[in-house]
């Protein structure tokens, strides 16, 4: 196989764009595209302040690393979650989330939960009573939180995160499943700011996974290989199963139905958009964040909850 823009030998063949590229015109190729879904997603500006969550594995390095390279002023935030299973996760994602800002001298942000509100994200979750056995409710619901609250406080104006194709087309697979008409209209690669929050964008969103692992490993870029523990079993590594079998039997099975779905949303022939919640959102009693919730947003609540079990838990 050869590189379709050199003729040398190809390293990355990607099946789902017929498309063939040496490790050069790969490192190339990568940036490229993403600067090209930026701009049709109208994510965000060359000004703007941008703010990359990152978790220490491939896709959220691997996006700080190409809008860095594309010249974006992108700062990092790592939330450290205190899970510590096996491989001590959170340490270990922690670590190389470091050794990557540092040898690329840029500035990163980092939330330690524990030291914030009390107890790491398994205690907050067990005290809580949600999730049913599993912190990633609580967990989903803190990193929200902390994203909005630190790009808010530090005046970032886009928060991005590194959503690849997989995480979409599984998210999608699963709200179609249970026709979810909220979540559907929700699910875009740009969520306009509202209430106070800042926009969300997804610039890796058309990438495959493994087009990810791929550019990280061209890239040398060390990240984390292991799972969090908790994500074993989960719905979504479910559906990303079983999508990839679909995507063995017909490339681009899986672009195609992310793709069409957005066309779909976009020219308004998913649902007729109601005038939707957020007319009703007010902020938060404790932390200013919008809520629908009379009072005190889910995750205030959650914190109060726990604090009522464990007086060691920080008010917010
Ligand atoms: Fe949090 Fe781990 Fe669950 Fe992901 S799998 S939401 S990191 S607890
Ligand atoms: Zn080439």
């Amino acid at each position: 196989m050869k590189c379709k823009k050199c003729g040398e030998k190809a390293s990355v063949n990607m099946r789902q764009h017929k498309l063939a590229l040496c490790k050069e015109h790969y490192l190339e190729w990568m940036p490229e595209q993403t600067e090209r879904f930026i701009k049709k997603y109208e994510m965000f500006a060359r000004h703007e302040k941008i703010l990359v969550a990152v978790s220490g594995g491939k896709d959220s390095l691997g996006l700080w690393d190409i809008l860095t390279r594309l010249g974006y002023h992108a700062d990092g935030l790592y939330l450290g979650l205190g899970i510590n299973g096996g491989i001590n996760y959170s340490h270990e994602s922690q670590r190389l989330t470091e050794k990557f800002a540092n040898q690329h001298g840029l500035k990163l942000h980092i939330v330690d939960i524990e030291k914030e509100y009390g107890q790491p994200i398994p205690v907050l979750s067990e005290i809580s009573h949600r999730g049913h056995g599993k912190p990633c409710a609580v967990c989903g619901l803190a990193k929200r939180h902390e994203m909005n609250r630190i790009a808010r406080d530090l005046g970032y104006d886009v928060l991005a995160t590194g959503h690849n194709l997989d995480d979409e087309a599984a998210v999608l697979f699963g709200n179609t499943l249970s026709w979810s008409a909220d979540f559907l209209l929700r699910q875009s690669p740009v969520l306009a700011s509202t209430g106070g929050l800042a926009r969300k964008v997804k610039p890796l969103c058309r990438f495959y996974e493994r087009e990810m692992t791929a550019y990280c490993l061209a890239r040398g870029i060390e990240y984390i290989y292991e799972e969090c523990p908790f994500a074993e079993g989960s719905q979504s590594i479910y559906y990303k199963e079983l999508l990839n079998k679909l995507e063995t039997d017909r490339p681009g099975a899986k672009l195609t139905f992310y793709l069409r779905f957005l066309e779909a949303r976009k020219s308004g022939g998913l649902f007729v958009e109601k005038d939707s919640k957020q007319a009703h959102l007010h902020p938060c009693a404790k932390c200013g964040q919008p809520t629908s919730a009379p009072e005190l947003c889910s995750f205030c609540r959650t914190i109060e909850k726990a604090k009522e079990v464990m007086p060691t838990v920080t008010p917010t």
